[in-house]
């Protein structure tokens, strides 16, 4: 492999799991799935330097420096902004992510509910019902409605494609360019003024990275055409919070769908809970199923112990 780099294993490894309070739950499913291999939490005895594997959401600060002998870690969601952001993070060690593992229809179905939310002005009458306001619209044509997805991976891409089957006019922008059957794509910085044009909702589904943190902000949210939405579930560190407030108060957008802050969870006086413009939800779009994520895993290793490349295998200079 060429990050290459995780070296060959025994086929009896030593596997560590610190998933924050959800230890058990992983330790059970990664027992059964590798009944030959030596799996124990963070909260067990364990001597660091044996460890071979290190399966971590969330894991207590310097526990990366103790583990000497690491062939890969694996990150628990489809994020590896938690792991890559560890100052003690050993620089040769291979970081492995799940790719989808369960968490692209869930995608699909946050985003389905939220898109027409927009579409057919539910926000509007939600603010209508509390003031007893029977006032109705007329009904936005879905073929002229666009929606534009900012990231194409695993899950951006399956959320796309969505869009798409139900009839919305989709367009998707990433690093490098894709191809996606019914979508116009889009890549790099120089198209994104343009992607941003067109987008009457824009869905947010990049990773956190340096070049992503805070790409939602006064300038690029102005890009969008007035009365746009927003829909947000990948993580609150993409939106500059005060700049989508200014431009939902000041009336350029029309609303925001959010499923993610850059403070989780979000405090009690934030200006989100009860901004009328704004639906939260608390960071439950999609999770990690366990059976598809314990089976990618396991392939994983099987792939490292045979000298091949991983799947999920994060590049480090890039940040996902
Ligand atoms: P992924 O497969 O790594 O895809 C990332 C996409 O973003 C790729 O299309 C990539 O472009 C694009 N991208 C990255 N940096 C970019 C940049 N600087 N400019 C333009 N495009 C850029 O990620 P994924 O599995 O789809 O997951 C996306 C994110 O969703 C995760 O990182 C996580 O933060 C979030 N998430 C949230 C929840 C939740 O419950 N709220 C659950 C799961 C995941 P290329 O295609 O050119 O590489």
């Amino acid at each position: 492999m060429s990050a290459a780099t995780a070296k060959t294993t025994s086929p009896h490894p030593k596997i560590l799991i610190a998933a924050a309070g959800e230890d058990d739950i992983w330790q059970k499913a990664m027992v059964a799935r590798l009944p030959d291999a030596d799996i124990v939490t963070q909260h067990e005895n364990y001597d660091p330097a044996t460890i071979d594997y290190a399966l971590l959401w969330k894991q207590p600060q310097g526990m990366l420096k103790t583990l000497s002998g690491l062939k890969a870690i694996f990150s628990l969601g489809a994020g590896v902004d938690h792991v890559l952001s560890t100052p003690s993070l050993p620089a040769e060690v291979p970081v492995l992510r799940l790719e989808d593992a369960g968490m692209a229809d869930q995608m699909v179905q946050y985003h389905l509910y939220a898109a027409l939310h927009f579409l057919r002005d539910f926000d509007i009458y939600t603010r209508q019902q509390a003031k007893a306001d029977w006032t109705q619209h007329d009904v936005a044509r879905i073929s002229k409605y666009r929606v534009g997805v900012m990231g194409l991976g695993a899950l951006g891409a399956a959320v796309a494609t969505a869009m798409t089957q139900i009839g919305f006019a989709v367009s998707g922008w990433s690093r490098t360019m894709k191809a996606i059957d019914g979508i116009t794509t889009y890549a790099g910085s120089e198209t994104l003024t343009e992607f941003l044009g067109q987008s009457d909702i824009l869905i947010c589904m990049l990773p956190r990275t340096p070049e992503t943190e805070g790409v939602l902000n006064s300038n690029t949210l102005s890009q969008l055409p007035k009365n746009a939405a927003i829909i947000n579930a990948a993580r609150g560190a993409m939106i500059v919070e005060a700049d989508l407030l200014r431009l939902l108060d000041t009336g350029h957008l029309r609303g925001a769908f959010l499923d993610v802050a850059i403070t989780e969870p979000l405090p009690e006086s934030h200006p989100f809970w009860d901004h009328p413009k704004i639906r939260v939800t608390p960071h439950i779009a999609a999770a990690t199923r366990i059976e598809e994520s314990v089976d990618q895993i396991a392939e994983n290793i099987d792939r490292i112990t045979r000298g091949e490349t991983p799947r999920g295998l994060v590049d480090r200079k890039t940040g996902y």
